[in-house]
């Protein structure tokens, strides 16, 4: 069958994919999985939103399910807004980081967490086969409007320590990429005593800089940081739920520093605990996690998958290398909001700078390379590379592709879902060690894809 959801909902170009048409389909696909209830729904600042919103919207009543629209909100809120609503599925129109002409639809669970794929699967299913439930004149849902974000704001200060913010005093430069964080970001931080430089913080549909939160596209933030003395910058992606950090230096701090460097502090804070996340993520992480008595768990990369296994065995924290960072003590999704109070908090407590705290965590070096290999033999060379590589008696997990384990750092071999081509990734403390352990996989799987 056909798959719409990708890791991250459904995404498309606008005109393409995401038409009006489509939208009411997925709207009563949706309501028609859903059978009874009311959902929440909420946009990004794309300038087709309100196109896909309300196209998503018809569809979903006309099943008989009622509809709390809660205008722009970044997809944390929205989140947070099914308990707190009572809802019983959330429904985010956004495609996060994707350039202007793209937009998505994302479900987000009655718990609050992304839809997992088997009821993906079932909306899939209901809209291929078009099953669609009428509800009838007399029982079309209702709709109406709601706002969430002051209580979001108000949420994540209960998080932490604000009184101990607010002496703290920080000069903040925060870069809203024009997204929905521009009706969330700026008001916490004030409310927690930051002075605030704002970049970006205009909610136009075609953002200043692409909302990727990438050194190449926060030019302006650590050049801003560095020009007013701040003593951070703080950057969002189009839909706040991630966020990404530069020291006081105007040094762009990688996501998995941030990571690594939470992780840490949250376990300190707990005295112990399982931290979850992807198994492509920097050894950094499990090195800082277990210097303060942590464990740490792999999961398969994608971020619901985090959050669900955090669920389940009750992580104190999880999150992923591009800045999408998950608080359970607050919500079980990824966090943009959450993870600036914390940093705050942090930087707050141990009075230090952000490149003091950040030079805690140890150093990796990531080389990526890829190998073409055709579809149908995808199956069969990871198989025999697995053989090849228990002969070498390295540690290995398969959870996702398979990951090796050797003394000199690790190497990850996965299948692109989307393309014929194997990606090798390798993590080591210094580059040159990195390379050649990505180059030997990559031979080795040429190897086995020539022989056939
Ligand atoms: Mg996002």
């Amino acid at each position: 069958m056909k798959r719409l959801f990708g890791t991250d909902g459904i995404r498309g170009v606008v005109g393409e994919l995401m038409t009006p048409g489509f939208g009411v389909e997925m709207g009563m696909a949706i309501g028609t999985f859903l059978g009874k209830g009311k959902i929440v729904i909420a946009t990004d600042t794309r300038t087709t939103k309100d196109m896909m919103k309300n196209a998503v919207v018809s569809g979903v009543v006309s099943t008989g399910i009622d509809v709390l629209d809660l205008g722009i909100a970044p997809t944390p809120a929205l989140q947070f807004a099914i308990p707190y609503f009572k809802a019983d599925l959330g429904v985010i129109i956004t495609a996060s980081h994707n350039p202007p002409n793209f937009n998505g639809i994302k479900c987000i669970d009655g718990d609050g967490t992304e839809l997992p794929r088997e009821k993906e699967e079932k909306i899939e299913n209901i809209f291929f086969k078009k099953k669609y439930k009428y509800a009838g004149w007399e029982n079309i849902g209702k709709i109406s409007n709601e706002k969430i974000n002051e209580e979001y704001v108000n949420a994540i200060k209960k998080q932490v320590n604000v009184d101990l913010i607010k002496k703290a005093g920080l000069k903040v430069v925060l870069d809203c990429a024009n997204g929905a964080g521009c009706f969330t970001a700026p008001y916490l931080l004030e409310s927690l005593g930051c002075r605030v430089v704002a970049l970006n913080a205009q909610p136009m549909g075609v953002p200043a800089h692409n909302s990727e939160p990438t050194p190449e596209n926060l030019q302006e933030l650590v050049k801003t940081v560095k020009a007013v003395g701040a003593d951070l910058g703080i950057a969002h992606d189009g839909d706040a739920d991630r966020a990404v950090f530069v020291d006081e230096k105007g040094n762009y701090i990688p996501g998995e520093k941030t990571l690594a460097f939470l992780a840490g502090e949250i376990v300190r804070e707990n005295k112990g605990g399982l931290v979850v996340t992807a198994v492509s993520s920097s050894s950094s992480v499990e090195e800082v996690v277990k210097k303060y008595g942590g464990e740490v768990e792999y999961t398969k990369v994608g971020s619901p998958i985090i959050a669900r296994v955090m669920r389940k065995k009750k992580g104190v924290f999880g999150g992923e290398e591009n800045g999408g960072l998950i608080f359970p003590s607050f919500q079980y999704c990824r966090d943009g909001g959450m993870a600036a109070a914390k940093v705050l908090e942090v930087m707050a407590k141990s009075k230090k700078t952000l490149s003091e705290l950040i030079a805690s965590v140890p150093t990796y070096f990531l080389y990526k390379t890829k190998i073409p290999c055709p579809e149908e033999k995808k199956e069969k060379v990871m198989e025999i590379f697995i053989e090849l590589m228990k002969k070498e008696k390295h540690k290995l997990n398969t959870i996702d592709g398979v990951k090796v384990c050797t003394d000199k750092g690790w190497m990850l071999v996965r299948p692109s879902g989307t393309e014929p081509i194997y990606r090798i990734f390798a993590e080591s403390k210094n580059m040159e060690e990195a390379k050649n352990l990505a180059e030997k996989g990559k031979k080795m799987i040429e190897k086995i894809v020539e022989k056939g």
